[in-house]
């Protein structure tokens, strides 16, 4: 990459020096997979402020060049595409679905995915060997896999179709063999569910979920938490857990588990708020999503008082502690590839502001998936990006405004929903 890099500069400052005795009045040679995007509104994905008059120089997949436009040279020969007027944001990054089980519904959830702009997504604990395995395919126009192969929890004795069932154990030796059988997959995260699901069954008690944590930390994995309750973040927090693939949800958090936290500055939380129990606008997936999956949408989209104040003890806890600098990420749950545009209005509503919801949604949902690579827009960083028509600091829903989706510097096939 290095390499590309220098000879692409080179070329441009050769053809520069000779420019005006030499190639004056003919074009320069075009400069093979180097491409200048111009003139956007430039949303970084690390929080800090954007670029206005933007440009990103992109050398095949590579960003090479980021910065004001007045201040950046165009290699000579570049492709220039002007966007003015647009807007430019990292890719997403949602690190709570559940893909279906088969290679090709893979596919289709994958390349769904990247149409609305996600760069990648983790599966959380539902996941066969065989799906796991299939991180390594690599596949035109969609996002890429992560996994947590199969999670663990106590019996819970409910259905999970149409995914696998996870481990459901009672003692710590079946905790320390599952969380072995999945290391040697070398899954991404080990998941664990903590919720008796309303009293209805056992959950995972704490000197089992502390011997899975251990088990997971000898491995080298980090352990995240499905929790509901106040007390279960406590303890999960304390045993040495990574991250909470839900947030606090029975009541409103406390000194002690603020306090916790603030001793834990690699601690992700992921909200995911779920309903947030009020009739949405659903009219911007007319024409994407099919008449039939629309009208199942709508079935289900109403007024439930009691999901609303479900929601709103989750909100007031998210506005707490991001408030106090925890990091947040950022997930869906279940499989709408269009959920985090939902999402992340729901996430400003309760009182993240634009800017910090991107960047939870884009850098910090990347770093916590350790892609070093990916999740903002700098200098390195593979060139994954969405061009949007409109500014989404402005108003969140803007995100949806997707003129063009990039991943690995190749413009996404939009032109039919997957
Ligand atoms: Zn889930």
């Amino acid at each position: 990459m290095i390499r590309l890099k220098i000879s692409g500069f080179l070329v441009a400052a050769v053809f520069g020096a000779l420019g005006s005795s030499f190639i004056s009045s003919c074009s320069p040679p075009p400069l093979e997979g180097v491409t200048s995007y111009e003139g956007a509104r430039l949303i970084v994905g690390d929080g800090s402020p954007p670029i206005e008059n933007g440009i990103i120089i992109v050398d095949n997949t590579e960003i090479i060049a980021v910065g004001v436009s007045d201040n950046i040279d165009v290699p000579l020969g570049a492709k220039r595409v002007n966007l003015s007027g647009k807007t430019i944001m990292p890719t997403i990054v949602d690190t709570h679905v559940h893909v279906r089980q088969t290679p090709d519904e893979l596919e289709q959830d994958l390349k769904r995915r990247a149409y609305f702009g996600v760069s990648a997504a983790m599966s959380l604990g539902l996941d066969s060997p065989e799906i796991v395995a299939l991180r390594e395919r690599s596949i035109t126009d969609a996002a890429r896999l992560f996994s947590a192969g199969l999670g663990i929890t106590a019996p819970e004795r409910r259905s999970f179709a149409p995914y696998l069932t996870p481990y459901q154990i009672t003692t710590e030796d079946e905790g320390r063999k599952s969380v072995q059988e999945q290391a040697a997959m070398d899954v991404d995260i080990i998941k664990i569910w903590v919720d008796d699901r309303g009293g209805k069954y056992a959950k995972l008690t704490p000197n089992l979920y502390t011997s899975i944590i251990d088990e997971a930390n000898i491995h080298g994995i980090r352990v995240t938490a499905h929790i509901f309750t106040l007390e279960d973040a406590k303890g999960l927090i304390k045993s040495g857990v990574s991250s909470f693939a839900h947030s606090i949800r029975d009541m409103d958090v406390d000194d002690e588990v603020m306090d916790l936290l603030s001793k834990k500055p690699d601690f992700v939380l992921v909200p995911n708020l779920g309903s947030r129990g009020i009739v949405k606008d659903l009219a911007w997936l007319r024409g994407i999503v099919t008449e039939a999956e629309l009208a199942n949408l709508e079935e289900n989209n109403t007024d439930r008082p009691e999901v609303e104040e479900a929601f709103g003890i989750q909100a007031r806890n998210l506005s707490k502690i991001n408030d106090a600098g925890v990091i947040i990420g950022f997930g869906t749950d279940g499989n709408r590839p269009w959920g985090p545009h939902d999402e992340m209005e729901d996430m400003v509503f309760a009182g993240m502001t634009p800017m910090e919801v991107i960047t939870s949604a884009t850098g910090n949902s990347a770093a916590f998936l350790n892609m070093e690579n990916s999740g903002t827009l700098n200098t390195g960083k593979i060139a994954n990006f969405i061009v949007l028509d409109s500014d989404p600091l402005d108003d969140i829903t803007n995100t949806r405004a997707i003129a063009s989706v990039y991943l690995n510097g190749k413009e996404v096939d939009r032109t039919v929903y997957p």
